[in-house]
């Protein structure tokens, strides 16, 4: 049995099987085709973007989900939609040409719904290495600068926003502004007063926001979200999140207040901030928290190292959970009812997420999130679909409100009423 708890069971992933449900599936290793895109995506990443520990940490959980190297358990977007839809696809241009813009670019190119038509970058040479790599026109680049200017480009539908956290409030109200559909990267913002006034402009200019929340369609969460609604788990009792990984280069825009906001928290810990909420299917009403440093050299001021949480939800179920950037091995989410639990291990990687229920194991099929992420938003866009657990500002801003109380409470000792 694949052990989930085994430190390098996610590098030596496709060198073993996995047994699910009572059918074995072995792992490809690494075929021709497998082999050229994982070079060429490993060969941009290091092109544009240094190195850090988050990305190892992700891809080590991801083995390489990027590549869609499993033949009989990989469903793409497309299979895992069972879509029927025959209208245009949402065409969008990616703003912040780097680690996670990468990945969501290769993902999209195996959309239905959704294609990559345009970038917006600080750096020219990456500009032309994405033009060349996805074939995108010269009409569709834009700078930092320039790229209110998209305002006049119809062939443009959306941006999505993936620069540093810090960046989100500025640029997703001017793409608003310039009347395009906005898909921004999680956290929203730096906090709830930023993320309101980001949902309040894209009202105003009658455009969607939707955020990166990937696991909202990933289909073993999605599963034990049908689970729970069915009542299968009886009365939810606790939820227990842990998120977090050592981080490395102490230099990266990550452990930097400004463009943070904070530290894991905000980046790693909003995991099981999110979680807690869809994993019980209630919104919490106070919160308590602890933080706790041991590198304040590394971990300045207004950068969190470690945060353990405690949600209180209206049925009287209880979530505890920990938040950090100096603990690797930490992706796991625990749900307890009354008559049954769900444990997820990793729960919020790129994947394959795994996981089982006191019915069994999870043996939905592994998809690309990226991929299934984009063409449902192109349909939540384009067709006004409702998604199982939403993806939109407000939902968003929930969780940005919990990450002030949480501050709030760190900072106070206090237990901090909320009102989402
Ligand atoms: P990277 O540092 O790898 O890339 C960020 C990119 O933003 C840069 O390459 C750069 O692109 C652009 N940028 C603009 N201004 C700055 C600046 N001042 N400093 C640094 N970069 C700048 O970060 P990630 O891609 O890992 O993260 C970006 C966002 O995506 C974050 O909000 C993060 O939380 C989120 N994320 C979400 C994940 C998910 O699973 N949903 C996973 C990973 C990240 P250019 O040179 O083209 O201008």
């Amino acid at each position: 049995m694949f052990s989930y708890r085994n430190k390098e069971s996610c590098i030596i992933f496709y060198k073993r099987k996995i047994e699910v449900n009572n059918g074995t599936y072995f792992l490809r290793v690494c075929s021709q085709s497998f082999l050229c895109k994982f070079i060429s995506i490993v060969f941009l990443h290091y092109k544009t973007t240094v190195m850090n520990s988050r990305r190892d940490f992700l891809q080590k959980i991801a083995a390489a989900t990027i590549a869609v190297p499993f033949s009989s358990q990989v469903t793409t977007a497309c299979k895992a939609n069972n879509k029927s839809y025959d209208g245009p696809a949402l065409r969008v241009a990616i703003m912040g040409l780097g680690s996670y813009g990468t990945r969501v670019a290769e993902a999209m190119r195996d959309c239905k719904d959704a294609k990559l038509v345009g970038v917006i970058s600080g750096h020219p040479e990456k500009i032309s290495a994405w033009q060349s790599r996805y074939n995108i026109p010269v009409k569709n680049c834009y700078n930092y600068e320039n790229f209110d200017n998209v305002k006049d480009n119809p062939d443009i539908d959306a941006v999505y926003v993936i620069t540093p956290n810090g960046l989100h409030h500025d640029e997703v109200i001017r793409v608003a502004k310039a009347g395009k559909h906005v898909i921004c990267e999680k956290p929203m913002a730096l906090n709830a007063k930023q993320g309101q006034e980001m949902v309040n402009a894209c009202k105003k200019a009658n455009v969607r926001l939707l955020v990166g929340y990937r696991m909202h369609f990933e289909p073993k969460t999605l599963e034990v979200i049908r689970m729970r609604k069915a009542g299968e788990f009886g009365k939810i009792l606790f939820f227990q999140g842990l998120s977090g990984f050592v981080i490395g280069d102490p230099t990266q825009w990550r452990l930097n207040k400004e463009l943070a906001g904070g530290g894991a928290l905000m980046d790693i810990g909003i995991y099981s901030i999110n979680g807690s909420r869809y994993m019980t299917g209630e919104e919490p009403l106070w919160v308590t928290a602890q933080e706790t440093k041991t590198d304040p050299v590394k971990f300045k001021e207004g950068v969190d190292e470690t945060i353990q949480f405690q949600l209180g939800f209206p049925s009287g179920a209880v979530a505890s959970c920990l938040s950090t950037y100096s603990m690797n091995n930490l992706d796991s989410f625990f749900l307890n009812g009354s008559q049954g639990f769900a444990e997820m291990q990793p729960a919020t990687g790129y994947g394959p997420i795994m996981g089982h229920t006191h019915k069994g194991e999870l043996a939905q099929p592994v998809v690309t999130h990226q991929t299934v992420q984009m063409d449902e938003m192109s349909a939540i866009i384009l067709q006004g679909k409702q998604p199982v657990v939403p993806v939109d500002g407000e939902e968003a801003l929930k969780d940005l409100r919990i990450i002030d109380a949480i501050y709030e409470a760190c900072r106070s000792g206090k237990k901090i009423n909320l009102n989402l």
